[in-house]
């Protein structure tokens, strides 16, 4: 059986950060739907042209393109153990898309850590936010800065603000959050497949909580 772990959390909770550390340990690639979409943007490919006016607004992709984009990535090879999904579903028409496209494989999400952290708190995180231009990788100018200023610790490449982390965008995305993502922490919940963590801790305090609530599905 393969192994399916959703990370959900408002933007800025940890969850690319906490993806990084649990996907390395319990070897299952990391599926980050913002990377996707960034990297599309980066190459300039069709879907880049087709949702870079949502990104850059801090609006969700329609489901139809999103659910597609990561259908598609689910279905590569190196998926076949299963994967750490990071920012998808989004939405109820996802969570729905992603339990269909997981029973035509027998398969279904086996947990859902969710990185619980105040609105208040994500504004700050946000906008102190460096994100690695190569793999993702991301830091905090505060709470988790680079060795050097500017380079990513892990690969050499720029550190880059994303323009979505501006404070006019960040506040869309929150409130876009509560109205179309926060359902998500109920319909999980009533499928016993929640696991609620304090995502205000110190980073590997999280990452901590979470191995600990994975410890029954890895
Ligand atoms: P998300 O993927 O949920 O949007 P990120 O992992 O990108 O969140 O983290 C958002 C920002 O907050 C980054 O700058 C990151 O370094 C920082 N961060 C992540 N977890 C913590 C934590 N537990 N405490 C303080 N800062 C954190
Ligand atoms: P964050 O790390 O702050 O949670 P992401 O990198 O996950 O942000 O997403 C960046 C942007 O990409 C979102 O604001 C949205 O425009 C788009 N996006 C990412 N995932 C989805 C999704 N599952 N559904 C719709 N839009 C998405």
């Amino acid at each position: 059986m393969a192994v399916y772990i959703v990370l959900l959390g408002p933007p800025g909770a940890g969850k690319g950060t906490q993806a990084k550390v649990i996907s390395e340990k319990i070897k299952l690639p990391h599926i980050s739907s913002g990377e996707l979409f960034r990297e599309n943007l980066k190459a300039q490919t069709e879907l880049g042209k087709l949702v870079q006016g949502y990104i850059k607004r801090g609006e969700l992709v329609p489901d139809e393109i999103t659910i597609g984009m990561v259908k598609e990535r689910l279905e590569r090879e190196d998926c076949k153990e299963g994967a750490l999904l990071d920012g998808f579903p989004r939405t109820r028409a996802q969570a729905e898309a992603l339990a269909q496209m997981l029973a035509q494989k027998g398969e279904t999400v086996d947990a859902v850590p969710y990185i619980a952290v105040p609105p208040k708190v994500l504004i700050e995180r946000l906008s102190g936010r460096w994100s690695c231009r190569a793999q993702g990788h991301v830091y905090h100018e505060v709470y988790n800065p680079s060795k050097i200023r500017g380079v990513c610790d892990v690969d050499g490449s720029d550190l880059y603000q994303r323009e979505d982390d501006r404070a006019e965008t960040v506040e869309n995305r929150i409130n876009i959050y509560f109205e179309q993502t926060s359902s998500l922490i109920d319909y999980y919940r009533s499928r016993n497949l929640l696991l609620e963590v304090d995502g205000t801790k110190p980073i590997e305090e999280v990452s901590r909580e979470i191995f600990l609530s994975l410890e029954k599905v890895v």
